[in-house]
């Protein structure tokens, strides 16, 4: 029996249950992944890693900032470059001196194992159901007879993932604000190159109004010692849209990788490519307010990145509102 569960080990998650769990409450975060971090995500492979979510931070508000400050201090993150490189059809390349990104040389999840520390978090744990006995939420899981019962429940997942949960247990209305979040999706590929493969000068490339190719970052740079140059492509989300419930992704992949080749020859043919599908990767419209409250007999709540804001920072700010309502309803009633 616990004060709270959390459904999703993102950010929101993470942030949320730590929140809660310094201020007393005992809290458990399921997570239907084997990792932790949700789209804050590192893949091992080959003899290297790389990161197929998040590849970079940016201290563009104040929760960033401070995990920033934070976590180079901790010697987790460390500035990766701070000149991102443009390139439009019409100007070509350009490259623009900006703010610091900053990266994890161990890969982007270990941000999320640093919040996890100290949580109880149960990994491979689909939450399928939701239902209320007894004054208590009883989470049920994806083929397994156990369950996790708790007073308060916050689901830290994707608005549309959400309102499959919620739709037997929520009012009209809390369903109808979860049917208005809106997400683009992204399809990321992996790619591995020989290790005389001549390295461009960016790290960082965004490519702008085009339809297919969205970002190319230079993962290996990233860490020391790497003798595979290792690259990361993000789709742009019309690409994915078109793409994104194709069965074999190999294609797909090697259609980006094509597309990257005629800024950089030498992208176009890896040793290896692996690629990935985000549903859910970037809300188009979110909800204006920082959490959603379900209004159950018991609390519930909703949050993530799509409460409030586009990012990382808004799924930080809104796991943080999350805690700060559910602490406010639970106060009077925990011993
Ligand atoms: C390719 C890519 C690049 C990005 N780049 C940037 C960037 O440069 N800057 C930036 O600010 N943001 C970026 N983002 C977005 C950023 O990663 C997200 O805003 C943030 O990580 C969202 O966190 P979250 O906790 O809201 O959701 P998520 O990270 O999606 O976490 C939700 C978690 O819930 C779990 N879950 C879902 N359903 C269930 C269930 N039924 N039972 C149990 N668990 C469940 C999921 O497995 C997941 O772990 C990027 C995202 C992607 C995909």
């Amino acid at each position: 029996m616990f004060d709270v569960a959390i459904i999703g080990a993102g950010m929101s998650g993470l942030i949320c249950a730590q929140q809660l769990q310094q201020a007393g409450y005992r809290v458990v975060v399921v997570e239907k992944s084997r990792g932790l971090g949700g789209r804050v995500t590192t893949r091992r492979l080959q003899d290297t890693c790389a990161d197929r979510g998040l590849s970079y931070l940016i201290a563009n508000g104040e929760l960033t900032t401070s995990l920033v400050e934070l976590l180079t201090c901790q010697d987790i993150l460390q500035v990766w470059t701070d000149t991102v490189h443009e390139f439009r059809a019409d100007f070509g390349l350009k490259a623009v001196k900006g703010v610091p990104l900053y990266t994890a040389p161990k890969g982007m999840s270990a941000i999320a194992r640093f919040l996890a520390k100290d949580l109880e978090i149960q990994l491979s744990k689909r939450v399928v159901s939701l239902s209320l006995f007894d004054d208590c939420w009883h989470l049920q899981f994806e083929n397994s007879n156990t369950q996790v019962v708790a007073k308060a429940v916050v689901v830290a997942i994707p608005a549309p993932q959400a309102l499959t949960l919620l739709k037997p247990i929520a009012l009209p209305v809390v369903l109808d604000s979860l049917r208005q979040v809106e997400f683009s999706s992204c399809i990321s590929v992996i790619a591995g190159y020989p290790a005389n493969m001549p390295l461009p000068v960016w790290r960082s490339l965004t490519v702008i109004d085009d339809d297919t190719l969205a970002w190319i970052g230079n993962d290996s740079s990233k860490r020391l010692g790497m003798n595979t140059p290792v690259f990361v492509f993000h789709s742009a989300a019309k690409f994915a849209q078109t793409y994104i419930d194709t069965e074999d992704l190999q294609p797909i992949g090697q259609q980006l990788l094509n597309k990257a080749a005629k800024l950089f020859p030498e992208l176009a043919n890896p040793d290896w490519l692996q690629c990935d599908r985000w549903r859910y990767a970037f809300p188009t419209i979110p909800l204006a307010d920082n959490c959603l409250n379900a209004y159950t007999p018991q609390p519930l709540l909703c949050c993530g990145d799509w409460c409030g804001g586009f990012n990382l920072e808004g799924a930080m700010r809104s796991g943080n509102a999350a805690a700060k309502q559910i602490n406010q309803v639970l106060q009077p009633t925990s011993s």
